[in-house]
């Protein structure tokens, strides 16, 4: 960085920098919608990179001239995958999960995994397992005691309807999943490629 370059024009520099990132962030709102989970992590990085022009010093303005995008982008470190809270999906069906039931899923699967619960809930079944498992949604569902034929027909369709619609869906974000080098390990976007 050419160290006599104008404070004003680094500073505004840096800012159209902020203003495209923030551009492209609520275009991208725009697409998936306000209200999805995608929504609400572009919301928290757009009011992120709103802070960051606030504040704007020389080193930072710098910084983030000099990386470019990167800078911008190491301000905005995806978290890691946020998950599905194991204990509140316990709490909401009690009788239905194994005390040792093992959950472990994406957020962006949430809906999917809700609509699978409440299509066994009136079924004589325990859910056992409902984890990440070869990039889909797998579920395990037992008999509480003998299976019932009905019940079982139930329990494998949900199955395997869960298992095919968790493989179109993003488990980071719950948009459409995309394809990439890592689709045979993980279902994601393609924003979301790398997210564990
Ligand atoms: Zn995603």
């Amino acid at each position: 960085m050419d160290p006599t370059i104008p404070p004003a024009i680094l500073f505004g520099l840096a800012r159209d920098i902020l203003r495209n990132e923030m551009g492209k962030r609520i275009e991208q709102r725009r697409s998936v919608g306000r209200d999805t989970p995608e929504g609400a992590r572009l919301t928290k990085e757009i009011s992120t990179l709103v802070d960051l022009g606030k504040d704007l010093d020389e080193a930072t303005a710098k910084q983030i001239i000099a990386a470019g995008r990167a800078a911008v982008d190491s301000k905005l470190m995806p978290p890691k995958m946020a998950r599905v809270d194991a204990a509140e999906i316990r709490e909401h069906h009690p009788r239905l999960l194994a005390d040792d039931a093992q959950v472990w899923v994406g957020a962006g699967w949430r809906g999917i995994l809700d609509e699978a619960l409440a299509a066994v809930k009136d079924r004589d079944v325990l859910v056992r397992v409902a984890r990440e498992h070869c990039a889909g949604l797998h579920l395990i569902i037992g008999p509480k005691a003998d299976w019932l034929e009905t019940d079982f027909d139930v329990a494998a369709e949900v199955t395997e309807r869960t298992w095919s619609r968790s493989l179109q869906v993003c488990e980071t974000c719950g948009c459409p999943s995309a394809e990439g080098p890592w689709s045979r390990y993980r279902t994601r976007c393609a924003e979301h490629g790398e997210v564990r």
